[in-house]
């Protein structure tokens, strides 16, 4: 840190994205990838993009918002599309919460929440998850401040009911609660069905884990036309270019192949069943998942122990040194190969 540094910014811990190391040929299962290549036709898209990148970019992504209106029933005022879904988020804390209206989520949640609250001097405030690391939605009933949820929830991959969803909307009418989908294709209800109701929804989704483009960086948003008209405010205030032509192209040609990603989400849940059932087989504690990982624990290992293990044999976890989780691994389910050189390394550490 340089002493030009804002004070306002001195106290700000940034967000550890997981690790992306180069030196050797990994297992990657440490941030939630898709184990599969993106859709036919994708690549070509962003190639025939990347000859006219000399061009800026549509700022509007009229033609991404609209194919996603198209999927999704909704129309291009509905839609909102930014650099990942994290610049979502972001643009989220900053448009619907701070000068006096505080951030809820949940304790134990997407680790980059508090650091948007704190980047922007929003008062956080933490709701614990419950002793079965579920979300109690009774927690969220008539709050004061801006709510976001990631259904399913991450680390632990458990996921609340549209039902119980729509109780904490109800609840909250005067202020944005953000469903940070990012995780919903593999198997949770997603909460768009409620937008058309509730002009206080946000749903954040993202092409990174069910489209196989983590790499592309391409997250949208859908909720009613204030909402994404505050989202657009907030963007055209910092970089309207925020998707480069490649990747709107890639989302174009990737929705268009939308068969392809569901029959990959299939393929991750049926691995992610067989996963779970083998941990579980193992000794392992694995709790109830819906999305592309499954959060576990081994009674009597520590869970850095583990991970370094694991990493030393090849294979890349996520472990999180934090209160009533440092016992667990998040382990991102790949492909059927994948998981099998994670049990053979498995086995042979716990056999040691
Ligand atoms: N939300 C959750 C809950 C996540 O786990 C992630 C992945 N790190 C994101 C959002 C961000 O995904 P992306 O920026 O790649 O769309």
């Amino acid at each position: 840190m340089s002493r030009y540094l804002s004070d306002k910014y001195q106290s700000l811990e940034a967000y550890t994205p997981g690790e992306q190391p180069r030196d050797m040929r990994y297992v990657k299962l440490n941030t939630n990838e898709s184990p599969y290549p993106p859709a036919p036709g994708v690549v070509e898209a962003a190639g025939r993009e990347a000859q006219r990148a000399q061009l800026y970019c549509d700022p509007v992504c009229a033609e991404l918002r609209d194919a996603l209106a198209a999927r999704y029933d909704v129309k291009r005022a509905n839609v909102f599309a930014s650099n990942g879904s994290d610049d979502i988020l972001n643009f989220a804390f900053m448009a619907f919460a701070g000068a006096g209206v505080p951030a809820y989520f949940p304790d134990i949640s997407y680790g980059f929440y508090p650091v948007y609250a704190a980047l922007h001097g929003i008062e956080a405030r933490p709701v614990p998850l419950k002793d079965d690391f579920s979300i109690d939605p009774a927690d969220y009933l008539g709050l004061d401040g801006f709510i976001a949820i990631a259904n399913p929830n991450a680390p632990t991959g458990m996921a609340l009911t549209r039902a119980q969803i729509e109780s904490i909307l109800k609840a909250n009418p005067n202020h944005v609660v953000l469903i940070d989908e990012a995780y919903v294709d593999f198997g949770a209800q997603s909460c768009l069905p409620l937008v058309a109701q509730y002009d206080n929804l946000l749903v954040v989704r993202t092409f990174s884990k069910s489209r196989g483009l983590a790499g592309a960086r391409l997250g949208f948003a859908i909720a009613q036309e204030g909402i994404i008209a505050d989202l657009e405010r907030i963007k055209y205030s910092t970089n309207p270019y925020s998707v480069n032509r490649m990747t709107q192209a890639a989302g174009i040609a990737s929705l268009a192949r939308d068969d392809y990603n569901a029959e990959n989400c299939r393929r991750v849940i049926a691995t992610r069943e067989r996963t779970v059932a083998r941990l579980r087989e193992l000794g392992f504690e694995a709790l109830p998942t819906l999305a592309n990982f499954v959060f576990a624990r081994h009674p009597g290992t520590d869970g850095g122990w583990l991970y370094g293990e694991l990493k030393k044999r090849g294979v890349l976890t996520r472990h999180f040194d934090a209160p009533r989780i440092a016992d667990y691994l998040r382990i991102t389910i790949g492909t059927d190969d994948e998981m099998d050189v994670l049990f053979v390394k498995l086995r042979e550490i716990l056999e040691a």
